[in-house]
């Protein structure tokens, strides 16, 4: 697939696969200070799926995301190469969980501003919107 081309659109399974997947992920997180149990899963342009967990720390600024560790899974899987197609954002606790903004910087950097991002909202429902959306104005280094 070319830079320019449209990725086709993600079919319903494809989603409700996502969601599943990182749901699995979610029931893995260590957030023994938080209670706060955060699963993503990354679809890559290949179609490989990878997922990861939030995971804790005593040093809480040492605490890692669920979407940063799934990244960090696929850039472990593909190298540089890795690219983001589309990441889903799910909890076990019910409540609203956009992508923090650090987040937000990983995904566009292994993304591409078609990056399609779903995350639970306040309402329980499911927010689907892209990470240009999302991040605005995003820090880009010259040259990348
Ligand atoms: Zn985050």
């Amino acid at each position: 697939m070319s830079q320019n081309e449209a990725p086709a659109a993600l079919s319903p399974a494809q989603i409700d696969d996502l969601r599943q997947r990182a749901l699995a992920a979610a029931t893995k997180a260590y957030a023994p200070y938080s209670g706060f149990r955060v699963g993503a899963a990354v679809l890559l342009d290949d179609d490989t799926v990878t997922t990861g967990c939030n995971v804790e720390n005593a040093s809480f600024r040492l605490t890692t995301c669920a979407e940063q560790s799934a990244i960090a899974a696929a850039v472990a899987l593909q190298g540089s190469t890795a690219r983001l197609r589309a990441v889903m954002i799910v909890n076990l606790n019910h409540t609203a969980s956009p992508p923090c903004g650090g987040c937000r910087q990983t995904i566009l950097e292994f993304g591409s501003p078609r990056t399609e991002v779903f995350f639970p909202a306040t309402d329980d429902s499911e927010i689907r919107s892209t990470i240009t959306d999302l991040l605005p104005h995003a820090f880009l280094l010259e040259g990348r």
